[in-house]
């Protein structure tokens, strides 16, 4: 009978060794990912995503929304059209059906 490479108990530890590096290299990525993201947001919180410049909070009504200091553009944040619509009617709540259909 041909002798075992390894015994059963030398492939138990090394598959062992294989499951706990895959699980670090996981968690890593995970605490990668999340530091990514934090950076991200730390870099882009409250600027216009179309021209980079800082964004003011502005009231509509009611509602408070996002608008950019330079390029004038308005950002809503969810909820924030429907609240608006729910105010104004009319041609926001036809905008808000084309959106929706
Ligand atoms: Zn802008």
């Amino acid at each position: 009978m041909p002798k075992q490479p390894f015994s059963n108990e030398q492939t138990y530890f090394a598959l062992q060794e294989v499951e706990r590096t895959h699980l670090a290299s996981q968690e890593n990525q995970s605490l990668k990912l999340e530091e990514e993201r934090a950076r991200e947001k730390a870099l882009h919180f409250m600027k216009c995503p179309k021209c980079g410049q800082p964004l003011e909070e502005t009231p509509i009504g009611a509602v408070r929304v996002d608008q950019c200091r330079a390029c004038a553009g308005i950002w809503l944040e969810k909820g924030e059209l429907e609240a608006i619509q729910k105010e104004e009617g009319g041609f926001v709540a036809k905008l808000f059906d084309v959106f929706h259909k």
